[in-house]
């Protein structure tokens, strides 16, 4: 009798400590701390302690040989993308930890992820979300109180930017040099295809009245539609909700020209698909980029970055299913072939005048430093705490400054081994010619080659100029073919187009190729057969 009850007691006692909700890192050290990736996995582990039906996957193994988890949280069922798509909800993907100094949003995703076994569940029935919260791991764990000086806290110090090759991870989406980046676009991109991307991050540079700053994707190139909603409807909806429910003041992320004249205008960063906003767009789905604000509390950040969260995940409940029609359309338009002209090159443009809170600063001593781009930490300033709206131009968009005329079919010479794996890792179809076949092309004649005197992320970007010309030639078996019917043919035109801003010209895959001062990539403008074979 006795025996039993222990064992009773036992059984008792262990369903109660299961179902104990685990604590972040940030949590037990009192914000002195962010977590490393032991105990991201171990809370996550806790959390399916709590709730078998949470799922996690390895989406990428790090340079270091770290599994980079990624959480399934959706309604019973969702085991895979199959299932998910099978639902019909909208899938929502979160990624924190890009940049590892950047960290509240690793704590904020885990907070996030333990309502959704507890005091949120219920999203679950609504959508099927999914969390990536340490992607840069080996950047996290070079913890130390010597990065990120300007951000307040946490005080025992946080990682760095790069990843363990010293590669910015947000500035890989195009060219794919990192395992992460590779496992991110093969194994969440092209698997789940999130109708939403949420990316979290912290500030650098201007002082203003904003807990948290975000943008949609920049890039004109995307579907009109989803920018469009994402302007017009899910981010102004989430603003409203953090100001009402929350008390919070958000916008548009930016930064002064100048911090000390400040109604010269308020200014966006950059266009290009590197940055995942924009790489995500140009994929035909929704992004949000969420920026906490680099000099309130490490807390505050985690606080506003946490309630960010569950208001996006209200904006899905409640638009979600209008979300996943657009996407759609947008895919469909493009797979019936129904793009003309798109952009090459940008130019950040005015996109309303507006008041923007700035914080009013004043020189210190000696000459303040004048900012060399929006974005940097203004220096010898004092701050005063003082938040003043003042009226000035927005710079939040842009606009193409060079169009071209969208082909049939790309034509990609039988070399170029680098570019063809780049292009599937994105999910690009690419076939090849299964004979000798001769076709009407256009040439891109190259008159100039131009290298950035500059490395950045150790390539010397290339810049062609030169000219389509017309003519009739014949192609050897084996030569790669990439229809512009598929989804995927926006991102497509971005990544071939000899005068992409960020294309696979720029990033120097076709360099060894161009001896013949002609680009090895071709373009078909008129429909024909063509007979070729799908790469699998
Ligand atoms: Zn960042």
């Amino acid at each position: 009798m006795r025996a039993k009850a222990i064992i009773f007691c036992l059984l008792l006692c262990e369903v109660a400590v299961a179902q104990e909700l685990p604590k972040t890192t940030a949590e037990t050290t009192n914000y002195r701390a962010t977590s490393r990736y032991e105990d991201v996995m171990a809370f996550i582990a806790a959390i399916q302690r709590v709730d078998p039906d949470i799922r996690v996957e390895t989406f990428a193994t790090t340079n270091e040989g770290r599994a980079l988890p990624l959480v399934i949280a959706g309604p019973p069922g969702v085991v895979d993308p199959r299932s998910a798509h099978a639902t019909g909800l909208p899938i929502v993907f979160i990624m924190a930890n890009i940049h590892a100094g950047e960290v509240e949003g690793k704590e904020a995703a885990q907070m996030l992820l333990r309502d959704l076994v507890s005091s949120s569940r219920k999203l679950r029935g609504e959508m099927v979300i999914l969390i990536a919260p340490i992607y840069n791991a080996d950047g996290n764990e070079r913890i130390s109180t010597e990065h990120r000086t300007t951000q307040n806290g946490p005080p025992d110090g946080v990682g760095i930017r790069e990843n363990a090759q010293g590669l910015d991870l947000n500035r890989d989406y195009m060219k794919l040099e990192s395992p992460e980046a590779r496992g991110l676009i093969a194994n969440v991109r092209d698997r789940w295809d999130p109708l939403l991307t949420v990316d979290l991050h912290t500030t650098d540079g201007s002082f203003h009245g904003y807990q948290l700053t975000y943008s949609p994707s920049l890039n004109p190139d995307a579907p009109a539609e989803i920018i469009d909603f994402e302007r017009d409807t899910l981010l102004p909806h989430i603003r409203e909700r953090m100001r009402s429910d929350h008390h919070k003041e958000t916008y548009y992320y930016g930064n002064f020209i100048n911090q000390l004249t400040p109604e010269k205008g308020w200014y966006t960063f950059d266009s290009r698909p590197r940055f995942g906003n924009n790489y995500v767009g140009l994929r035909n789905r929704f992004t949000i980029l969420s920026e906490a604000y680099s000099y309130i509390d490490f807390r505050a950040r985690v606080d506003v970055t946490y309630d960010f969260l569950h208001e996006i995940l209200g904006a899905v409940e409640k638009y979600g299913k209008k979300m996943n029609r657009i996407a759609s359309r947008a895919d469909e338009q493009i797979r019936r072939g129904k793009l003309r002209k798109l952009g090459i090159r940008f130019q950040i443009r005015p996109w309303k005048e507006t008041e923007i809170l700035w914080e009013r600063c004043v020189p210190e001593t000696g000459e303040p430093s004048k900012p060399e781009f929006p974005g940097e930490t203004p220096k010898h300033l004092k701050r005063t705490g003082e938040i003043v709206p003042i009226k000035m131009t927005d710079f939040g968009i842009f606009a193409a400054t060079e169009k071209d005329d969208v082909p049939y079919a790309w034509l990609i010479d039988a070399g170029a081994k680098n570019a063809i794996a780049d292009l599937r890792t994105h999910g690009i179809v690419v076939e090849q010619l299964a004979r000798d076949t001769q076709l009407e092309i256009d040439q891109f004649v190259i008159r100039d080659e131009q290298h950035a005197e500059h490395a950045f992320q150790n390539h010397h970007e290339l810049t062609l100029t030169g000219k389509w010309k017309g003519r009739q030639e014949t192609f050897p078996a084996g030569t790669y073919v990439v229809g512009i019917e598929q989804a995927l043919a926006r991102f497509a035109f971005y990544l071939l187009h000899p005068r992409s801003d960020d294309g696979l010209f720029d990033w120097n895959f076709f360099d060894s190729m161009l001896g013949e001062h002609i680009a090895p990539v071709r373009r078909i403008m008129k429909p024909v057969a063509i007979d070729a074979t799908i790469l699998r």
